[in-house]
C-alpha cells in the first residue's frame, strides 16, 4: 500500500511526512532524495537545477521497498504519479511557498514556476484516484498530521478547497527568461 504525500515544492511534504511516518510507524521514502542518491534520472537540467526522473527505475526502487514494508509513505512532488492507493495533496499560500523557496536558494525562474504551479493546482489536477486535499497555510505540523491520520483512517476524499487564482492572478502573467 502506497500513501503519497504530494504538493508543490516548499509546501511542507517532507516535514509532514516525517511526523506522519513516526506517528504511524510507517517507512517514508523521500522521492527527491532517492532520485538524486540512486541516480534514478535520465538527465540533469542544469539551467533549472532539476532532474528528469527515470520513472521505470524509480518504480522498481519503490516497489522493492514496498514488498518488504507492505505500507509506505511516498514524500515528493511526483509521488502522486507512482500509482499510490491514497493521495494527500498539501496546499499552501503561494506567497509563503515563494518565501520558502527563495530561502532555499532556488533561482527566480524556478521559484516563479513553482509559485505558478501552486496557483494552478498542478499536483491536484494530476492526482487520480482517492485524493484528500489539505490547506496547510498557518497550521501547525502536528495539527496537519492529525488531520491526515483521520483522513487515512476513514479513507476520506476531498478536492477543490482552495482557489489562489483570483488573489494571485498577477503571478500567472509574469515570465522570467
Ligand atoms: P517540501 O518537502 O514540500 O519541499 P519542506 O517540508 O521541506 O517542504 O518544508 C519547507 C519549509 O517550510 C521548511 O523550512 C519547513 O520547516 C517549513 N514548514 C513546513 N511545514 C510547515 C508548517 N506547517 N508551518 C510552518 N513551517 C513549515
Ligand atoms: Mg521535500
Amino acid at each position: 500500500m502506497r500513501i503519497a504525500i504530494t504538493g508543490t515544492p516548499g509546501v511542507g511534504k517532507t516535514t509532514v511526512s516525517k511526523v506522519l511516518g513516526d506517528k504511524l510507524g510507517i517507512k517514508v521514502i523521500d522521492i527527491t532524495e532517492a532520485v538524486k542518491k540512486y541516480k534514478l534520472y535520465t538527465e540533469k537540467d542544469e539551467d533549472m537545477d532539476s532532474y528528469v526522473i527515470d520513472f521505470e527505475k524509480l518504480e522498481k526502487f519503490v516497489s522493492e521497498i514496498e514488498e518488504k514494508e507492505k505500507t509506505i509513505i511516498l514524500d515528493g512532488h511526483v509521488s502522486h504519479l507512482l500509482n499510490p492507493d491514497y493521495i494527500i495533496v498539501l496546499r499552501c499560500n503561494p506567497e509563503i511557498i515563494k518565501e520558502r523557496l527563495e530561502k532555499r536558494g532556488y533561482k527566480p525562474k524556478k521559484v516563479l514556476e513553482n509559485v505558478q504551479a501552486e496557483i494552478l493546482d498542478v499536483c491536484l489536477c494530476e492526482s487520480k484516484g482517492k485524493v484528500y486535499e489539505i490547506d496547510t497555510t498557518s497550521r501547525d505540523v502536528e495539527d496537519i498530521v492529525d488531520e491526515i491520520v483521520e483522513a487515512i483512517k476513514h479513507k476520506k476524499e476531498r478536492k477543490g478547497i482552495v482557489n489562489w487564482t483570483e488573489e494571485y492572478f498577477d503571478y500567472l502573467t509574469l515570465e522570467i527568461k
